[in-house]
């Protein structure tokens, strides 16, 4: 099954990290909080730099 990425929104302290690493996934929503908004927007290796840099750990992989 593939895996898909997913935010935490309320631990997300909307530092734009992820936002700033792939642009192509990662959003703010209207309340200012990191979104997946293409979770194909960029390959995997991408996705997980910004989980990785994400400075609470609200970025997970989903099933
Ligand atoms: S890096 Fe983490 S805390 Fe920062 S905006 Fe993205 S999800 Fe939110």
């Amino acid at each position: 099954m593939k895996q898909v990425p997913r935010v935490n929104k309320a631990e997300c302290i909307s530092c734009g990290v992820c936002i700033d690493t792939v642009p192509a996934v990662f959003r703010f929503d209207e309340e200012n909080k990191a979104e997946v908004y293409d979770p194909d927007g960029a390959d995997a290796a991408a996705i997980q730099e910004a989980m990785d840099l994400c400075p609470v750990a609200c970025i997970y992989w989903d099933e």
